[in-house]
């Protein structure tokens, strides 16, 4: 038998093999092209996922996991012959308990749909990509994704007490459990947040909540450079403000959000910076006038303020979808936009920003900047003709100048979207640069004891 009759007889009903059912699955949200898929499986439970890892074991077929095929690193793109196993048939929201403040959910649960079961309890799991109506909480613990919240709430490794895994042999394992606290020695959950589908398929997992925010209110400030919102963003820290959220967007960011209709800034500048603080509702006009003193010191030029429920959401979706808006400015069909993903210690944020600023003018490329900048994290996207091999090579110097940057200020060359096929060199960079490329053995040591015949996501994250 092929392989496409013999998953068919593991898993009945639930095995894709036609090439117009395989093209989605030959891509994500990346700028790589894909190969197409042997097949695509779609296990509904932890029992099929099983089934279908121990047939692709004992044949040695390459076997990559995917969630919302969100990523943004080509991490979720097959090899040719491989099967992707889809989790989102497992989609079930299994329990919530407010009182343990801890959901049971299935791998496929997209992050929205388990935000919205938690609204109702006055409930959040705060890990929020700007992908949560697509990404999945098996994506997001692969990736250990982050997000607008991370600078009050950390990322998603933050959020995991455990997981059920099934390896590549089909073996099903729980490590960690529903409690907060679990010391039973090396913590195996932690090492598959991050591992992005290459140790083990995740199908369930025990994910922390917290009570939502009481009243949010945002201060918009628009600054006229770049340094001054770096310094801003530092002084915002070293006062001790916890924002619920520090975004910033530049002017090409902006005009290409308000492009798409959905939002319209009040000011026109080159930048603008998102706080929301939260609290009682009677204390937010003290905060406000509080932050928006400190951000006037620190160089804002024009500050305006919201409590208004519409807007604020209106312009949370509209941040969230600034990659989504940006793609609407390419020039060409042939046009991509790489979007870099950097992140340094706050407090070097006017002299890391002041730096890219520099790289982006004397390498004469179309850059728009956006970031999580509470927590360091800089989105520099990059627009270029794919096709066009000097242009290509500009963009890579690019990347590689402020990777640097980032490292030289003590920061990290991938903060969010992870390794995938992009960055396996800088990863390698990286570890050079801290005099610690024995991790890099390490990893792969890793590797070998989780997936001895290296079939599940092979070609990503390690060489
Ligand atoms: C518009 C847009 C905005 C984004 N904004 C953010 C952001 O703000 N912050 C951020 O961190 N990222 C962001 N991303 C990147 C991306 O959404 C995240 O990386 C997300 O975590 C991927 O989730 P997914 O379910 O789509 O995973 P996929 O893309 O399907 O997979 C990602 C990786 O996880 C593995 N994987 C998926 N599910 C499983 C599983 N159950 N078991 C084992 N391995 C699995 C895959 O093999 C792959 O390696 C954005 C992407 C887009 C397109």
């Amino acid at each position: 038998m092929g392989i496409v009759s013999d998953l068919e007889s593991i898993l009945p009903g639930g095995v894709l093999s036609a090439r117009e059912e395989l093209i989605p699955y030959s891509r994500d949200a990346s700028h790589y092209d894909g190969e197409l898929p042997a097949a695509v499986v779609l296990p509904r439970t932890s029992g099929e996922v099983s089934a279908v890892l121990k047939y692709c074991s004992g044949k040695g077929i390459p076997v990559v996991a995917r969630g919302g095929g969100t990523s943004l690193t080509g991490a979720s793109i097959p090899v040719p012959g491989a099967v992707v196993m889809s989790l989102m048939r497992m989609d079930r929201v299994m329990s919530v308990s407010v009182e343990d403040r801890v959901a049971e959910v299935q791998a496929g649960v997209r992050i929205d749909a388990l935000n919205r079961r938690l609204a109702g309890l006055g409930q959040m799991f705060p890990p929020d990509p700007g992908s949560s109506i697509a990404a999945t909480v098996g994506g997001i613990i692969n990736t250990n994704a982050g997000g607008l919240r991370c600078v009050r709430y950390g990322t998603t490794k933050d959020w995991i007490l455990g997981v059920e895994a099934v390896l590549m042999d089909g073996t099903v394992l729980q490590f960690g459990n529903r409690t907060l606290k679990s010391r039973i020695g090396y913590d195996l959950t932690s090492l598959l947040v991050g591992s992005e589908g290459t140790l083990a398929v995740v199908t369930r997992a025990y994910v922390k909540i917290v009570s939502k925010p009481q009243a949010v209110a945002r201060l918009l400030a628009y600054f006229s450079d770049i340094e001054s919102l770096g310094r801003a963003v530092a002084d915002v820290k070293a006062a001790g403000m916890e924002p619920l959220i520090a975004e910033y967007l530049d002017g090409m960011t902006m005009k290409a959000v308000e492009s798409t209709g959905t939002y319209k800034f009040a000011v026109c500048a080159p930048y603008v910076l998102l706080l929301d603080l939260d609290g009682p509702e009677e204390a937010l006009s003290r905060y406000v006038q509080e932050a928006s003193s400190l951000l006037r010191r620190s160089g804002a030029t024009e500050i305006s303020s919201t409590t208004d429920r519409a807007e604020l959401d209106t312009l949370y979706t509209a941040r969230k979808g600034a990659y989504s808006s940006l793609l609407k400015l390419r020039r060409s069909e042939r046009d991509v936009v790489l979007i870099g993903d950097i992140v340094v210690p706050p407090s070097t944020l006017p002299a890391v920003l002041r730096s890219i600023n520099s790289i982006v003018e004397s390498e004469g490329i179309r850059v728009a900047l956006f970031g999580h900048i509470g927590d360091g994290n800089i989105h520099a996207n990059i627009f270029f003709d794919q096709g066009d091999s000097s242009e290509r090579a500009r963009v890579e110097h690019f990347h590689s100048s402020i990777a640097r940057v980032a490292l030289e200020h003590g920061g990290s060359v991938s903060a969010e979207h992870g390794i995938g096929l992009e960055k396996m060199e800088l990863l390698r960079e990286e570890y050079r640069y801290r005099r610690s490329e024995k991790a890099l053995e390490l990893m792969k040591g890793i590797k070998s004891v989780f997936d001895p015949k290296g079939l599940l996501n092979p070609g990503k994250v390690l060489h």
